[in-house]
């Protein structure tokens, strides 16, 4: 069974076609500058190639991304009919879904109701999804939500402390994003640990450009850093994550903006790019503190701290934890952010093993001998995870 992952961002698309009966990538790709011209990266069977193609809208792009699966010389199908399915990744899916759906008209419009609350992703995810129906009549189709995997957290955890109405009337309240993410590298530590995932308190950083944390109590989510909207939670590439919200009407009038542009740029212009004053990027950033900037140090330190801030929190909250696992762009990668944590972390009994941290990008367990909490190294592999989704999906 060959199933085809698609993630649309507002001018990009990701694609990945795997056979799922033995979970092989058969091919994958980028498609970029989607509405302004259009250039594609395909990996297939005759390895790598980019061309500049005309993409004026997404379903363009995924006719394009059809073609190169096709293609004689670069594809790996011979016919789309050998697409058996395609799973979307869907960024917001409120409190209607709680776990993956099979996309019919109910689904769709359910989908399109939650625009109000990721107006960034959301409508991108539509748009593939629609241009998929017109360009694969008859194929299932399967939404994979970025929120479902935390809808198992309990009230307390995702009440804001505002008046109770307001979550009844706009249903305003902590979501929690990266769920497929946190899913897959939980439900992998259980595997690298040899117990049930029924057993074990976990949290999962996923320290990327976006980040967020995740408390898994046997296997299911009980809290997580993200909130209403990604924003919230640990200082990240470009966003602030937790703020006073009481600093926005005195940014406001201070600087002459609207509330929205002064969440614009809570998203865009602050975390450790704003602190920093050098990029959104952990390589630069390291490499400025090396050069001595004090304030590339203060970013990183920020980001340090916050995280294992909330990693103790979540050991309240399950009252012990058992392994810290770390994934996603910086955590794969950065052996320092790995060590500048897990400095906080050895009251909890957190240690790691200097050489096994310096390397990256592979399933390690990277504590010290002995250490009574794992920290764990687990790159992450959402396509796969929506792939498998969508294979149980389809099958219903
Ligand atoms: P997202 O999917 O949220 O865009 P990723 O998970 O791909 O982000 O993470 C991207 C980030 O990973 C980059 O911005 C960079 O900061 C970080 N990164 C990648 N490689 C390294 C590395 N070798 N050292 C430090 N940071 C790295």
């Amino acid at each position: 069974m060959n199933i085809l992952v698609i993630n649309c961002g507002s001018s990009s698309l990701k694609y990945q076609l795997l056979n799922m009966d033995n979970e092989d990538v058969l091919a994958k790709g980028l498609c970029e500058r989607i509405g302004i011209d259009g250039r594609l990266k395909h990996e297939g069977r005759a390895g790598e190639y980019e061309a500049d193609l005309p993409m004026p809208d997404h379903s363009a792009a995924i006719q394009i991304v059809l073609d190169a699966l096709l293609d004689k010389n670069h594809g790996v199908s011979k016919n789309v009919s050998e697409i058996n399915a395609v799973g979307h990744r869907v960024v917001h899916g409120g409190e209607e879904f709680t776990q993956s759906a099979l996309i019919d008209e109910k689904v769709e419009q359910a989908i399109e109701a939650c625009c109000e609350m990721a107006p960034l992703h959301n409508p991108p995810n539509l748009i593939g999804i629609r241009a998929c129906k017109k360009l694969m009549p008859g194929v299932p189709q399967a939404a994979v939500f970025d929120t479902a995997f935390h809808q198992t957290m309990p009230k307390k955890a995702y009440l804001y402390a505002i008046p109770h109405a307001l979550y009844d009337k706009y249903k305003v309240r902590k979501y929690g994003f990266h769920g497929t993410s946190h899913k897959y590298v939980a439900m992998k530590a259980a595997e690298m640990l040899g117990k049930p995932a029924g057993e074990l308190k976990i949290v999962t950083c996923h320290l990327g450009n976006g980040a967020s944390i995740c408390a898994v109590d046997g296997g299911k989510s009980v809290d997580t850093s993200m909130g209403f909207t990604p924003l919230e939670g640990l200082a990240m590439g470009t966003r602030s994550g937790d703020i006073d919200p009481a600093v926005i009407p005195v940014l406001m009038e201070k600087e002459k903006l609207s509330a929205q542009q002064v969440i614009d740029m809570f998203n865009k212009k602050s975390g450790v790019l704003g602190l920093s004053g050098v990029s959104s990027d952990f390589r630069d950033i390291e490499g400025a503190k090396k050069e001595g900037s004090a304030h590339a140090a203060e970013a990183l330190e920020v980001f340090y701290y916050r995280v294992a801030g909330y990693v103790g929190r979540y050991a309240a909250a399950m009252n012990g934890i058992d392994a810290v696992v770390f994934t996603a762009g910086v955590g794969e990668n950065s052996a320092t952010t790995r060590a500048g944590v897990c400095e906080y972390l050895q009251y909890l009994g957190v240690a790691l093993d200097a050489g096994k941290n310096a390397q990256r990008g592979k399933e390690l367990d990277i504590s010290a001998e002995g250490a009574n909490v794992r920290a764990l190294l687990i790159p992450t592999n959402e396509e796969l995870m929506i792939a498998r989704d969508t294979k149980a999906v389809a099958a219903r």
